[in-house]
């Protein structure tokens, strides 16, 4: 019978990794984490959600106080933005939540935690800085890369991508973002309030692209009216150093070429699964350029190898890769199997205004052929809003034909927040009247989720067939105004 160092061992200490370990040694057994970096806490903590919302926020503060007017206050004469504080704010934010996520924390917990590159040496054995390391059951938490996109000359331009992109010396003064999806979008929001100007070059006719066009389209009127251009249906022809700035040559549709200069290049074209030197050809774990593959329960093809996280290339979040790690937990420690189910996987961009989305969008009806109805509210029409001077945005309720809820999404002031109403709303399989009879308090943003499932209800309880009904029964002598 073979021996076991360690009943688990974690590849990749982020929100993926973090969760396994945790879960596992809390639960009684002996734990290996592994990370390649210097300090635990993966792409979230150091390169991701956290340096971008607090970018966004001081981006967010600083936009507030250029359009002071709009509030009733005296005009603002903002001075520009010194990069270098706001980085010290990112880092600041970064090591408080650090000690959260630090190896003497993990220690406490029980786990065994080492730092470098690690990789397979059988199907339970790994090498570590020249010592070898075998456990029961392994897991494959290693995350994603910037994608490098295959740009002529891009390999020889000098270019930032998230990992670079928090740590600069000083605000650029222009930037070209190659990319539209969310990171892209936010940063682009985000670096033009702090006062850079930005250009978006995307391939496709719509940024956010997995979300419904209307709502992508009030997206692009915001940034457009901030200062954000767009090149939009355009390829990338190729990239070139030009000394101070840096050029990308874009194609239109019509075969117009264009050239974009700017001080940096950011590139957010997406991400690459990083299982590279794992060696996971050699003991038989099955991948391709989009991720790991894995069956319901997260096993690889190797059943005692589990994956979890954005190496799977499947919902790239980090509640996305909590959640995968917790299903792992429960297989490989509790052995109580669990499958997982995305049906109702929320997510949120953090634009201003936010773009939230849970369960089916009409894209995603129309692509599995399902039939619906939409119901929406508007956020002009919510008093809250208003008294926060927040006009833009919507509420869309999408029902399917047996008026069954389905998905929500919410572009609007906090509509991350707001979405949590209805994660609750999908997970308790709660009924859509209990939210519509909830009691919400007044003025909230939160109303506006109880207004839009009562507008389902509305026509049907305020009908002709119901006033009839009451005149019937209870004499009602009908309209009192003309
Ligand atoms: C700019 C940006 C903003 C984002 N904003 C959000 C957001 O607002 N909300 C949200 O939900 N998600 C957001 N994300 C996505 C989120 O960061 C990821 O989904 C999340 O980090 C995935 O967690 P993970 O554990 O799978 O991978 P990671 O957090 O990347 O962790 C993987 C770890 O494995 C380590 N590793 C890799 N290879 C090896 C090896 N061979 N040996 C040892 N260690 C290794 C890496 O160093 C890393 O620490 C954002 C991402 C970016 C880039």
């Amino acid at each position: 019978m073979l021996k076991y160092d360690f009943d688990i061992g974690i590849i990749g200490a982020g929100a993926a990794g973090l969760t396994v370990a945790a879960g596992a040694a809390q639960l009684g057994a002996k734990a290996l984490l592994v990370e390649k970096e210097k300090e635990l806490g993966g792409d979230c903590l150091h390169f991701g959600c956290v340096p971008s919302k607090t970018l966004i926020r001081t981006a967010h503060v600083r936009h507030f106080m250029k359009n002071a007017q709009r509030y009733g206050l005296p005009r603002l004469d903002v001075p520009p933005v010194n990069f270098s504080e706001v980085r010290k704010r990112i880092e600041t934010v970064i090591s408080t939540i650090q000690k959260h996520d630090s190896e003497e924390r993990f220690c406490t917990l029980g786990v065994r935690v080492e730092f470098g590159m690690a990789h397979f040496l059988d199907e339970h054995k790994i090498q570590l800085n020249g010592r070898e390391y075998v456990a029961k059951t392994w897991v494959l938490s290693t995350g994603s890369s910037p994608d490098n996109p295959p740009i002529e000359g891009l390999d020889i331009t000098p270019h930032i991508t998230n990992r670079e992109v928090f740590s600069l010396d000083r605000l650029p003064e222009s930037m070209i973002i190659l990319g539209a999806g969310p990171i892209a979008v936010e940063m682009a929001q985000a670096f033009c309030r702090l006062g850079t100007q930005v250009s978006v070059v995307q391939r496709s006719g719509q940024i956010l692209s997995k979300e419904d066009g209307d709502m992508a389209d009030e997206v692009i009127q915001v940034l457009k009216s901030e200062g954000v251009t767009f090149h939009l249906n355009v390829s990338v022809v190729r990239a070139r150093d030009l000394g101070s700035q840096r050029e990308v040559l874009i194609k239109d549709k019509e075969g117009n070429e264009i050239s974009l200069q700017a001080e940096r290049i950011l590139v957010a074209m997406g991400r690459d699964p990083n299982t590279d030197g794992l060696h996971l050809d050699e003991i038989g774990v099955r991948f391709e350029k989009k991720g790991i593959k894995v069956d319901e329960r997260l096993r690889t093809s190797q059943k005692h190898i589990y994956a979890a996280g954005d190496v799977l290339g499947k919902f790239q979040f980090t509640h996305a890769a909590g959640y995968e790690g917790s299903i792992v937990v429960s297989n490989a420690i509790f052995h109580f199997p669990r499958k997982v189910d995305y049906t109702f996987l929320p997510w949120c961009t953090y634009t201003d205004p936010e773009l939230a989305s849970i369960g089916m969008n009409e894209k995603r009806a129309k692509e599995a052929g399902v039939e619906y109805l939409v119901y929406t509210e508007a956020f002009k029409d919510n008093d809250r809003s208003l008294a926060e001077g927040e006009r833009v945005g919507k509420i869309k309720l999408v029902l399917d034909k047996k008026e069954k809820p389905i998905g929500v999404q919410i572009l609007g002031p906090q509509a991350g927040e707001l979405l949590s109403e209805w994660v609750a709303v999908f997970g308790g399989k709660m009924k859509l009247s209990t939210l519509a009879s909830a009691v919400h308090p007044y003025p909230t943003l939160g109303e506006i989720n109880k207004r839009v499932a009562s507008s389902y209800f509305s026509p049907k309880i305020f009908s002709e067939r119901v006033r009839k009904g009451l005149k019937f029964f209870f004499n009602l002598k009908g309209r009192a105004c003309g």
